[in-house]
């Protein structure tokens, strides 16, 4: 049984987390994206929302999964049973930040990453960029799934 953790912040979801999800369906057994809760990060979305958004986006997939978490990736993926990271990567700087996190990962748990590369037409996206947008009332609309919606 292959089973992946895909954690992050997913504040919110984007066009370019859902096409890594997407693409990695037919590569692992079950998918458990994992938002991760960082007392100290101020979030646009409430976890609540952040949630919702991903599970109403992948309503029709049985095996991806949301969850919420607090404390090491690596502490959920052995809890869990998951012996994959999935992440993705848009760019150098990416690769550069995920390799010494991979690296400290592997080291500590024997944890393997799995690295999908973005598709060229969302890999400018970021969460960040789409909270920017919302900030001032662009429109976000084509940057997320359809169930990422500010009331
Ligand atoms: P974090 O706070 O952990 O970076 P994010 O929600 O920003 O959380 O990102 C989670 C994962 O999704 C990371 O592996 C990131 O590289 C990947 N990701 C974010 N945006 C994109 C994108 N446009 N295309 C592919 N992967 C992406």
């Amino acid at each position: 049984m292959r089973k992946a953790v895909f954690p992050g912040s997913f504040d919110p979801i984007t066009l370019g987390h859902f096409d890594i999800i997407k693409r990695s369906i037919r590569l692992f057994d079950e998918i458990v994206i994992a938002i991760g809760v960082n007392a100290e990060k101020k979030y646009m979305f409430s976890l609540e929302d952040r949630k919702r958004f991903i599970e109403e986006t992948f309503k029709d997939e049985p095996s991806v999964s949301v969850i919420t978490y607090e404390g090491l990736t690596i502490d959920l993926c052995n809890k869990l049973k998951a012996a994959f990271i999935l992440r993705g990567l848009r760019n150098p700087a990416d690769f550069e930040f995920e390799k010494a996190i991979a690296h400290t990962n592997r080291k500590l748990s024997g944890i393997e990453t799995v690295f999908l590369l973005t598709a060229a037409d969302t890999s400018y996206i970021s969460s960040s960029i789409v909270r920017d947008v919302i900030r001032n009332g662009g429109e976000y609309e084509m940057l997320v799934p359809k169930a990422v919606r500010i009331k």
